[in-house]
């Protein structure tokens, strides 16, 4: 059984880890538990479903930071896309990644977390934002009723027309999303009006993460219109 993956066109030239979504998301939010991406994937794609209740199921074991390791050697990418679907759940599977990190130090590894909202988790977490070769953003959403400070932010856009409706904005919010920059794959698809269906079709060359690297850096804010 192969845990990572290595096939997602937005990410290009790196390898991704996910989970099932949902039930590994304590910090999950209002606004994401009504637009969940993952949580309509798993159901129209029975593959992903069954990959990320093994992959749940296989990172609660003990040979999870061991079968990592063999993988990550194996596929030799730069970068590590931690949790494409899911998120950090409990400490002791937080502590799996940062021993990860320490025993891959030339990988870069990334990921956003709403984990952060879930008080016991905040340390376990901050450890792991802080080490040399991660890159941990604080995912944020208009339902949301506060801004974590002293992390990098990934902004869902308070401009989204469905999100207004639903959603009351508040300056700080408004501030923050006005201080980052616009997320550069979906920048790249909405100046060049693509649609995801004609890049696969046409084999369109489009800006991947591991080109872009602004998340993989952890430097700046970013936030993300959707489609
Ligand atoms: S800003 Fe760059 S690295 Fe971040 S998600 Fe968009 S393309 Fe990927």
């Amino acid at each position: 059984m192969n845990l990572l993956t290595t096939h997602n066109v937005k990410l290009g030239n790196m390898v991704a880890f996910s989970i099932t979504p949902v039930i590994t998301c304590p910090g999950k939010s209002k606004w994401c538990e009504k637009y969940c991406y993952s949580k309509k994937l798993e159901k129209i794609r029975k593959s992903c479903r069954i990959a990320w209740e093994n992959n749940y199921i296989f990172s609660q074991g003990p040979e999870f930071v061991e079968k990592i390791n063999l993988e990550l050697k194996y596929h030799d990418r730069p970068y590590c896309r931690v949790h494409v679907s899911g998120d950090f759940y409990i400490n002791e599977y937080i502590q799996k990644w940062i021993d990860i990190a320490k025993n891959n130090p030339t990988i870069k590894f990334f990921s956003f977390t709403r984990s952060y909202r879930i008080p016991e988790l905040v340390e376990k977490l901050e450890e792991l934002k802080d080490m040399e070769n991660v890159s941990l953003l604080a995912s944020v959403d208009p339902s949301h009723d506060y801004i974590p400070q002293g992390w990098k932010l990934a902004i869902v856009n308070e401009k989204r027309e469905r999100t207004i409706k639903s959603f009351p904005i508040n300056d700080e919010y408004q501030r923050v999303v006005s201080d980052s920059i616009h997320c550069l794959e979906e920048k790249f698809i909405e100046d060049n009006g693509l649609t995801y269906k004609q890049i696969k079709k046409d084999k369109i060359p489009i800006m991947t993460c591991s080109k872009c690297k602004v998340c993989i850096q952890g430097k700046k804010n970013v936030h993300f219109n959707g489609k």
